[in-house]
């Protein structure tokens, strides 16, 4: 199998109930536990490379990487552009072999955003890969997107279905309640999900994948292991795992996770070079986080996003 855009993964997730995992990748080790979990749970599968991890591993690398990590799989694969900020950005990838793109044009005014996203969407399909646009904004950083907290608004239901209309995109991120990074939330806040509004964009567009973005929940356990092996992070805060499988049972259908993975690997790898104080070798304690990513992959498809044995 060669790597497929995201249309029919979608189409199928959002039609019966379950969202695909759209997970970060910056290296081979990323990708391989990554995609193991994900073969041996039959799940459909999005890999996506952001602006930051094009820029630390180098195009060309992370699609041989996934290549490579595919052509050992029997899964569908996309390769997906996470956060494209221009046109000349999405094309470039599109050129080099990415299956699917998204162009954030959700800081520009609405016209601007509809203007960028039929551009792309015209060249895309041209393709055959796949477009993911965004409406609203999310607070928080990833990588160099940043927007403050008071920029931060929710998706409008009406817009949504205006905006898919004229541009004729494949999915839609929007904006209800996610945030981006590990500090999403300030300490004692409750994160919670917008469904009313979630419901009221259903409405509008049946049937249309939706997508959420800064939906890793920030697991304590990998909070607490890294501070008791000398890290110290504070007030990191995510969104429950019972908000996210109640939006991927609606129409989110592809669901990014990103510091998660970060804090897995992180974990792992401080544990084990802080009990193995002689320890030198990348490879005796990258495999520790190889161990600890699949696993964590492993759970989010079988008990969160729900899209175990599905291809
Ligand atoms: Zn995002």
């Amino acid at each position: 199998m060669s790597l497929v855009n995201t249309k029919k993964m979608l189409n199928k997730a959002c039609n019966e109930g379950y969202a695909v995992g759209a997970f970060n990748v910056n290296n081979m080790e990323i990708i391989q536990s990554v995609v193991q979990a994900a073969n041996e749970l039959s799940s459909p599968l999005i890999l996506q490379a952001s602006m930051g991890a094009r820029k630390y591993a180098g195009t060309t690398y992370l699609k041989k990487l996934v290549e490579a990590a595919e052509s050992e799989s029997n899964i569908p694969i996309a390769l997906h552009l996470d956060h494209g900020e221009s046109f000349e950005a999405c094309k470039e990838c599109i050129d080099s072999g990415f299956t699917s793109v998204m162009i954030d044009g959700s800081s520009l005014e609405y016209s601007k955003n509809v203007e960028i996203t039929r551009k792309v969407v015209k060249y895309a399909h041209k393709y055959n890969v796949s477009v993911e646009a965004e409406l609203g904004s999310l607070s928080g950083i990833e990588d160099e997107v940043k927007i403050t907290k008071e920029n931060s608004f929710y998706t409008d239901p009406d817009q949504a279905a205006d905006f898919v209309k004229k541009t004729n995109v494949d999915s839609l991120a929007i904006a209800i309640g996610t945030s981006h990074g590990a500090y999403k939330f300030k300490p004692n806040q409750t994160p919670k999900l917008r469904f009313d509004i979630l419901e009221k964009i259903q409405k509008k567009i049946p049937s249309f994948p939706l997508v959420l973005h800064g939906a890793s929940t920030i697991l304590p356990e990998y909070i607490n292991e890294i501070n008791h092996y000398g890290g110290s992070i504070q007030n990191a805060l995510g969104i429950p795992e019972e908000e996210l499988k109640k939006a991927a049972k609606m129409s989110i259908s592809k669901i990014n996770i990103d510091s998660d993975l970060r804090l897995a690997m992180t974990a792992s790898i401080r544990k084990y070079l802080f009990q193995h104080p002689n320890k030198f070798d990348p490879r005796e304690y990258l495999s520790e986080a190889k161990t600890s990513i699949k696993s964590l992959v492993k759970n989010k498809i079988q008990n969160v996003l729900g899209c175990a044995y599905k291809i």
